[in-house]
């Protein structure tokens, strides 16, 4: 496919921040496990870490590529960077998906930066310690005071990306636990709310400059208008489930779906890098007095490496054009994150294997990589829930 102008500038804006800032801090950065603010700084001077830059990706580009092109470049950078510099986008979409248009209008920004113009974060809280691919056993509640128009939170949230660092945190809560995922509701929780903090900070095999960690929220007391569509939406829509009226899900759960092929394209970025920086290698590096790519065995797992990459892309971009064109991309963003998630898991493996014993050691950076790509196979829907998703729109059949 070709790409127009615009996103051939906006791939060579991206790519060129990841080349001279990203790539260079991807090993410090992992090595101290530490959100990387300078960086993070860095992007929101250039415009890329903003509210402005996500809602120009998404909304203005007809073809919906503007977004998987940007992060595949961004993730060649680093994918632990990345992550950091895309965390907040997942609270915005988060937001975006229940809200009338004033919340959008209140909450997006906030969770770039704050009225005084400093760097914010925001942190979209759903999996908890009991309950990661079963959304339908979360135990967080939201109890109505409808003296004070206050919802009030409790319960906790686990392996949250910027949690209990961010400005906003978008939490999904039960407001009905005989309705499963359906009795869901999603809350903007302000700044400086109290109730809210941090619990653990994981200690990561991969992505490791993004921030993970346990949200607990104790008594957490919220405006009204901090539910996320507003009180009268949310019983109007727990009425028709109540009634048995077929769709109706909560609108945030379907975040997850909505993003996939997003969260295709960081591992598409990752297994990029790790098949350029092979096949160079490969050409380079000499053994029994040739270049090792001059075996067929090596270039024959390049030609592997490299059609795996093209078929991941083509997956992607159909699921974000057809997202973007279409609405609906259940199916489609499934296969193109299962594919992209496996992909990059197996290409970094190649890519440590080229590279023979340097490639196990932490002076190259493929073990880094090939750390940082098994996440895509575990977050935003395991491969196994992608299959579930796939084999139930396939089959017509509630497959469980
Ligand atoms: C680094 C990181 C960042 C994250 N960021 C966020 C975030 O910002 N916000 C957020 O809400 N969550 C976040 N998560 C949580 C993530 O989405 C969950 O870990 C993921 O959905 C899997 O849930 P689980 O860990 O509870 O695994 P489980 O659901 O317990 O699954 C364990 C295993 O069982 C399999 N399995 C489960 N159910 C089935 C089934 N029905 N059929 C077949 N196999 C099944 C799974 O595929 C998996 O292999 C993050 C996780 C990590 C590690």
């Amino acid at each position: 496919m070709k790409l127009n102008e615009d996103q051939l500038t906006l791939q060579k804006w991206v790519h060129d921040f990841a080349a001279d800032v990203v790539r260079p801090a991807g090993e410090e950065w992992d090595e101290k496990e530490e959100f990387p603010y300078p960086i993070v700084e860095q992007a929101k001077e250039i415009g890329l870490y903003s509210w402005e830059f996500m809602a120009e990706a998404m909304m203005n580009d007809p073809t919906g590529l503007s977004m998987p092109i940007a992060i595949e470049e961004l993730f060649w950078g680093d994918a632990g960077i990345g992550m950091a510099i895309m965390g907040s986008g997942l609270a915005a979409a988060g937001i975006a998906s229940s809200a009338t248009p004033e919340q959008m209008m209140e909450w997006v920004p906030q969770c770039y930066e704050d009225e005084k113009g400093n760097l914010a974060l925001g942190a979209f809280c759903a999996s908890e310690p009991d309950a990661g691919s079963d959304v339908g056993g979360y135990r967080t509640s939201a109890k109505y005071d409808e003296a004070k128009d206050e919802w009030v939170l409790n319960g906790t949230k686990a392996w949250i990306t910027n949690g209990g660092i961010s400005n906003i945190h978008v939490v999904v809560a039960v407001i009905d636990p005989e309705l499963g995922s359906k009795g869901h509701a999603s809350f903007v929780v302000p700044p400086n709310t109290k109730g809210l903090s941090q619990g653990q900070k994981y200690k990561k095999h991969g992505i490791r400059a993004s921030h993970t960690a346990e949200v607990v929220l104790d008594d957490v007391r919220v405006p009204g208008r901090c539910l996320l569509g507003g009180k009268e939406k949310l019983d109007e829509r727990l009425a028709r489930v109540r009634r048995g009226e077929k769709g109706n899900s909560q609108a945030a759960m379907q975040t997850f779906e909505a993003t996939r092929p997003a969260v295709g394209a960081q591992a598409l970025g990752v297994a990029r890098a790790a098949f350029e920086y092979s096949l160079q290698y490969a050409k380079e590096r000499e053994a029994f007095g040739r270049p090792i790519i001059m075996n067929q065995s090596i270039a024959f797992m390049l030609a592997d490496m490299a059609t795996e990459i093209e078929a991941s892309r083509n997956l992607i971009w159909r699921a974000a054009w057809l997202g973007k064109n279409k609405g609906f991309v259940n199916a489609e963003g499934s296969m193109a994150k299962l594919k992209a998630g496996r992909t990059a898991t197996w290409v970094t493996e190649r890519a440590i294997q080229i590279l023979g014993g340097y490639g196990y050691t932490r002076e190259y950076p493929v073990e880094r990589w090939h750390r940082d790509a098994k996440i895509h196979d575990i977050f935003e829907g395991t491969e196994q829930i992608q299959q579930l998703v796939i084999s139930r729109a396939i089959s017509g059949l509630r497959i469980e």
